[in-house]
């Protein structure tokens, strides 16, 4: 259990994601929440599922598309200003996180 820390200054660093990851769709955006490992804040992350690139012009519906790579950097959004944040968000943590198959959510 980690606790909330505001007083924690801004470093970027690559952590481990949060144990307590969870996806939801909001519109057309995969939305990733969890509490960052790094300040205890609560952080949410809007990405799309749609990787640039994959989708080919002219392959008929319905066809399986190529495997596209799944995982996202997500960095700590949380609300709280982080000392030596700057105009920044978050608390400069950011982690990998493998989107949900399509259609899990
Ligand atoms: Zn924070
Ligand atoms: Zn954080």
């Amino acid at each position: 259990m980690t606790t909330p820390d505001d007083d924690k200054p801004y470093r970027e660093q690559r952590v481990a994601p949060p144990g307590d990851l969870a996806w939801h769709r909001d519109g057309g955006f995969l939305v990733a929440t969890g509490t960052c490992p790094v300040c205890g804040h609560r952080t949410d992350k809007s990405l799309v599922d749609i990787v640039p690139g994959t989708v080919t012009k002219g392959l008929p519906w319905g066809r399986k598309k190529p495997q596209a790579n799944r995982d996202r950097t997500v960095d700590c959004e949380c609300r709280i200003t982080h000392r030596e944040a700057d105009e920044r968000n978050g608390c400069g943590a950011c982690w990998t996180v493998r989107l949900p198959e399509e259609g899990a959510l």
